[in-house]
């Protein structure tokens, strides 16, 4: 498997060097919205150490970012009144992953509505605040 990319778009973010539109951040774990979403609420949960997927995290990193999808995902439901919640993880690019750092996609899901094909269309900026705050909102409540 190749080696960690520093420069990838993820470690861009978490250094601050690209915005996002964050949901979430503790010392190990960082969420922000994607900017394709596949459905409104669209976020991506990413681990702070530089892990190219699930196949190179530390076992620890991957537990503490597992209970971070779990808060996520129960504020998205919250938020977005979703009737389910879609949880999707690629490994290297046979797998599907296009950004090689460590990424669950949490993708709030409504009864009987088909999520968007990947990388379909970029959302606006002010929906994505939106949809930010009302998620950070909905952990700060939980
Ligand atoms: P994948 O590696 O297949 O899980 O896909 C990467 C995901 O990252 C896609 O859903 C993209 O829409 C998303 N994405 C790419 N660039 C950014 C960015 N700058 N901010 C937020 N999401 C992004």
């Amino acid at each position: 498997m190749p080696a960690y990319d520093p420069n990838n778009i993820f470690a861009k973010i978490l250094r601050g060097e690209l915005p996002s539109h964050k949901v979430y951040e503790d010392e190990r774990a960082f969420a922000f919205l994607d900017i394709m979403p596949r459905a409104p609420g669209h976020t991506l949960v990413i681990p702070k150490s530089p892990a190219r997927n699930l196949l190179d995290v530390s076992s620890d990193d991957l537990a503490h970012v597992a209970g971070v999808v779990q808060k996520v995902a129960r504020a998205a439901r919250t938020a977005f009144d979703a009737d389910g919640v879609t949880i999707q993880q690629f490994n290297e690019s046979a797998g599907g992953q296009v950004v090689f750092h460590l990424h669950f996609h949490i993708i709030p899901r409504k009864e009987g509505v088909a999520m968007k094909p990947p990388a379909s269309a970029k959302e606006k900026p002010e929906a994505l605040a939106e949809h930010a705050r009302k998620l950070a909102a909905a952990l700060a409540a939980s």
